[in-house]
């Protein structure tokens, strides 16, 4: 098995077959040698489904939060001492000015993120009230990432105006419960049921480098593949000093190849986003994975760390002939 079996699984692709489960572990573990091949092929899907552009999207995370979950990567969490400055939800005109800055910065979308496990009544009105504001301001597409959601919230978030709603795997299910204690794989796809029944576009992924094994990256792949969202996030874990996985070791390049090659043989029409960690555990800032399956990136700073600037994130995508 090697380069043979990488085409003719670009080849189903292709012609609108889906791989199989089979096929997709078997594109995991192909050799070192055949790396760039599968990366190579991953990226021909890429242009031919979605061509040139890549998704730039910026973040604002409107509640910095002591959260209630014990998510062990998560420097948000209450269970942690990681000395992180918590604040409350900022005024509509303060968001409003960061979501022009975004567009005016090339920004296709923006999305509201709070470290909380599900928004109280009180917060959640506050919330819609900002993308109200924004709406009525900006006219940038709107996305949130508010943890647990009702039916009723998610139906007001679509008659809103959102477009998608994030909610992460974070894992696969076979490792989820070392991961978190406070809520279950099952509640995290009940959410997405929700938000998907309410006609929000999904957006969903995980943190790969926790230690999981390549098994359970494929795990994680599938359930994915299943869903089907618009949009998958991938973040590589940035650890966070305080928090159980401050010492996890980095993963290796080929293996955040891997996952982001076969995600895309697996769903070649949705977007997938480079998100939290690429400027942290890559040393190209994402130039090899934008040119291994994924077309999307987080600009200008993430939840509780900075990031590229907005204009060295545009330069890099024209550098390497794409479209932002
Ligand atoms: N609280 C909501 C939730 O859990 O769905 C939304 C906000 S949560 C902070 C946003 C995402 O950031 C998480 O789902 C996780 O995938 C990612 N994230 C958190 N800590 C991270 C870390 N240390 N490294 C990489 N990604 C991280
Ligand atoms: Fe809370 Fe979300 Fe962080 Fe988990 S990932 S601790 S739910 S903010």
């Amino acid at each position: 098995m090697g380069k043979e079996f990488i085409k003719e699984c670009q080849e189903k692709v292709f012609s609108g077959m889906q791989i199989s489960a089979d096929d997709a572990g078997k594109l995991f573990d192909v050799p070192d040698d055949d790396l760039a091949y599968l990366a190579q092929c991953a990226n021909e899907i890429t242009r031919d489904f979605n061509g040139n552009k890549v998704d730039i999207e910026q973040l604002n995370n409107i509640k910095k939060n002591a959260c209630s979950e014990d998510c062990i990567f998560c420097g948000q969490s209450a269970f942690f001492d990681t000395g992180i400055e918590t604040y409350k939800l900022p005024s509509p005109e303060e968001v409003v000015a960061k979501a022009r800055t975004a567009k005016e910065q090339g920004a296709e979308s923006y999305c509201l993120v709070a470290a909380w496990r599900e928004p109280s009544a009180r917060d959640f009105e506050k919330v819609c009230n900002i993308i109200n504001k924004i709406n009525e301001n900006v006219g940038i597409s709107v996305e949130c990432s508010l943890g647990f959601l009702t039916k009723e919230q998610a139906a007001r978030l679509k008659e809103l105006g959102v477009k998608r709603y994030n909610h992460n795997l974070e894992t696969s299910k076979s490792k989820f419960s070392e991961i978190c204690t406070t809520h279950t794989y099952e509640d995290r796809l009940r959410t997405l049921e929700i938000a998907r029944n309410a006609g929000l576009e999904l957006c969903t992924g995980g943190i790969i480098g926790l230690g999981e094994t390549r098994k359970q990256r494929l795990e994680l792949t599938l359930e994915l593949a299943r869903i089907c969202p618009e949009e998958v996030t991938i973040n590589i874990l940035v650890p966070v000093p305080g928090t159980p996985l401050e010492l996890q070791a980095e993963l290796p390049y080929s293996e955040i190849i891997r996952i982001f090659s076969v995600i895309r043989f697996l769903l070649p029409e949705s977007v997938i986003k480079i998100s939290g960690g690429r400027e942290t555990n890559l040393d190209d800032s994402g130039e090899g994975l934008l040119q291994s399956g994924a077309n999307g990136i987080i600009t200008a700073g993430y939840l509780t760390m900075g990031g590229n600037d907005a204009r060295k994130d545009q330069e890099m995508i024209r550098r390497i002939g794409l479209e932002t």
